[in-house]
């Protein structure tokens, strides 16, 4: 059995970090599927999924401070559309993430949680999760 689930988040600001683990462990818990991969996938370009930690919120803050200086917002880039930088640092950070599914339970580290992030917000986003047992 696979199916996926798909939910709607709001991102608040230009650059963003949203936890979405709670809305992937109950997309994990009603496909009744107690072993197996969840699939996480974020369906646009200018926004990823990535996994850290979950318990400090400064260390959200210090990754979004980073990847801003890392990649500037503005930096001679020829994109029309003007959000170039958001575009370069959803590539960098990845839309999907894979994370095993043991006994109906996500296994994620003490620490860790999932995150939704954007980079040209504040948007409506999607989040599509493929739960594959086995
Ligand atoms: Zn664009």
């Amino acid at each position: 059995m696979s199916k996926v689930f798909t939910f709607s988040i709001k991102t608040p600001q230009t650059t963003a970090m949203v936890d979405i683990t709670r809305q992937v462990q109950e997309a994990v818990m009603k496909s009744k599927v107690e072993n197996g991969l969840c699939v996480v996938f974020v369906p646009h370009t200018t926004a990823a999924v990535t996994i850290n930690e979950n318990a400090d919120p400064d260390v959200v803050r210090d990754l979004l401070m980073e990847i801003n200086k890392v990649i500037p917002f503005s930096d001679g880039y020829h994109h029309i559309e003007g959000n170039s930088a958001a575009h370069i640092k959803s590539s960098l950070m990845g839309f999907s993430e894979t994370i095993i599914i043991d006994e109906g339970r996500l296994i994620l580290g003490t620490w860790q949680g999932i995150y939704l992030t954007e980079y040209d917000g504040p948007r409506m986003r999607k989040v599509h999760v493929k739960i594959i047992e086995g």
